[in-house]
Parts: C-alpha cells; sequence; structure tokens
C-alpha cells in the first residue's frame, strides 16, 4: 500500500518548462467574493485568478482581513463565489448544487484547519477515518490507511489517544492525516501553525513541505509566517481581494520584503 499521492514521488522536482506543463490540480479565475449587500457589503475578493499545478506547494500571504480564508474556502468547495469560476482536474465546481459539493469535498479535498477540527470524543485513529466513516466506509483497508497515515506523520503509538491526550503539534499531525485519508487532489491548509508553539510549528511544516516533496501532495498553506511561507516553491500575496504579486523559490529575507511592503 502506498500513502503517495504520486508513484515516483519528488512534488517539486523538475525544470520550469517541466513546471509549467504539469496539469492544474485547481484552476481559479476571475474569483470574486461579495459578503452582504447594499451599503454593508463587503468585497472580500475582487477578480483573483490563481492556479495551482499537481504536486506544487504555494504558500497564500497576506494582511489579516485581504481574502486569504475565503479564498481558500472557495477552492475547497466550503463556499460559492459571487462570481467567477473554480475547477478541479479540469472539473468546474463553482456552480453544484449541495449534494454535489459534499462529494466533492470529500473525495477531492483535505482541509486542515488553524484550531485542528478534531472531535474531542473520538480516538486519533477514528478522527482519521472520520471522512471514510461518513462515506460508509469502514473496511479493513480503509482502516489500514487511516492507521498508516497516522504512522506516516509520527503518531502511530497515540492512535488510541483522545485529541485532549495530545499536544497542539501531535492534534495538528492527526488533522493532516485525516486530510490525506480519501487521497485528496489537494490539501488546503488555512494557518496550520496558527495556534502552536515555535516547536511544533516547525514539525507541522517540514511535514507538509515531506508531503509535497516525497510524497507528491499538492498543498496550499495560508500562513502569517515568512518562514513558514519560504519553505512553499511560490508564494503568492494578496491585499484587498486581489493578488498583490509573487515570488518563487524565496528566502525568508525576500518573503519578509515583500509582505512587509504589502502594508
Ligand atoms: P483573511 O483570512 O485574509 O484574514 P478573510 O477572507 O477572512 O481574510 O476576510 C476577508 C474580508 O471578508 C474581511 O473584511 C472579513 O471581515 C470579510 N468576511 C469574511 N467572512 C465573512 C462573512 N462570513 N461575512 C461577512 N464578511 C466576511
Ligand atoms: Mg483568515
Amino acid at each position: 500500500m502506498s500513502l503517495s499521492r504520486s508513484p515516483s514521488g519528488g512534488g517539486a522536482k523538475g525544470n520550469p518548462t517541466e513546471r509549467k506543463r504539469r496539469p492544474a490540480a485547481i484552476r481559479a479565475r476571475r474569483l470574486t467574493k461579495v459578503y452582504g449587500e447594499g451599503e454593508t457589503a463587503v468585497h472580500a475578493l475582487a477578480g483573483v485568478d490563481l492556479e495551482v499545478a499537481r504536486g506544487e506547494m504555494v504558500a497564500i500571504m497576506g494582511p489579516s482581513g485581504s481574502g486569504k480564508s475565503t479564498l481558500l474556502h472557495l477552492m475547497g468547495a466550503l463556499d460559492t463565489p459571487t462570481k467567477g469560476t473554480v475547477s478541479i482536474a479540469q472539473r468546474r465546481f463553482d456552480s453544484l448544487g449541495d449534494t454535489e459539493l459534499t462529494l466533492l469535498r470529500r473525495e477531492k479535498i483535505g482541509f486542515v484547519f488553524q484550531f485542528f477540527n478534531l472531535l474531542p470524543a473520538l480516538s486519533a485513529e477514528e478522527n482519521v477515518l472520520l471522512p471514510a466513516l461518513i462515506s460508509g466506509r469502514r473496511d479493513a483497508a480503509t482502516r489500514d490507511r487511516a492507521h498508516g497515515l497516522l504512522e506516516r506523520v509520527g503518531l502511530g503509538e497515540r492512535a488510541n489517544h483522545l485529541p485532549a491526550e495530545l499536544s497542539g503539534g501531535e492534534q495538528q499531525r492527526v488533522s493532516i492525516a485525516r486530510a490525506l485519508l480519501m487521497n485528496p487532489e489537494l490539501v488546503l491548509a488555512d494557518e496550520p501553525t496558527g495556534n502552536l508553539d515555535t516547536t511544533s510549528s516547525g514539525e507541522v511544516l517540514s511535514l507538509l513541505r515531506e508531503l509535497n516533496r516525497k510524497d507528491g501532495h499538492t498543498i496550499v498553506l495560508v500562513t502569517h509566517d515568512p518562514d513558514a511561507a519560504s519553505k512553499a516553491g511560490r508564494v503568492v500575496f494578496l491585499r484587498d481581494g486581489k493578488i498583490a504579486g509573487e515570488i518563487r523559490g524565496g528566502s525568508t529575507k525576500r518573503v519578509s520584503e515583500h509582505f512587509a511592503a504589502l502594508g
């Protein structure tokens, strides 16, 4: 059994030409999101174009309120755009109904949240299994996969622990294992280290980076931390609901300078 997304792994390898030719895992076109109406309307996104190739790891940075979570929620089919299109593996999903969206979310997208969102009454392994249980799958192979993923994130020994018996960093690693259970097309992480101490943050980031580089998972990560963002192959900056530039392969210093310039 392989826990990798691609048999060859090596997600971030390859020269720029190869990178261009890789198919898109997700493509967002002219995405607009307006919350509310009339005078109180908030234009959270104002025409965002973003394409993430299979096997890429992209960080999204921007000041608070710049639309990062909104963008991630639209890419993760957790919400629908006011205007614009989103497609995963060439399939548009911005106009799907609730049932189809739920299915797509369950099978194609792994979500990692700042506050882990684990169910407190379930063990680590049951939490990882949850997406399959919801789909009515409780076969031995799926259980093996859940256990394998817990081992992959370094928590094989903690499979029977409840979330309250785990540290923040460990809980986040459980939630990463859960995000990978259905072998999604992409993993979206909204400030996954925002609630962790420096050591746990480092561990979670190394894990995400490894899942990208070694296992070939496509990852989009929202973060405030230039050091975390610099681990991604590409950093996209958002300001006032618009893309405000991007850099590839930047150092922490370069990322910090761009971020600071956003004001
Ligand atoms: P970020 O994640 O970059 O901090 P968000 O995407 O959460 O930004 O928010 C972008 C803007 O949209 C902010 O002005 C925020 O207040 C507003 N917003 C976000 N969600 C909602 C909502 N459900 N209802 C109304 N306004 C919202
Ligand atoms: Mg946010």
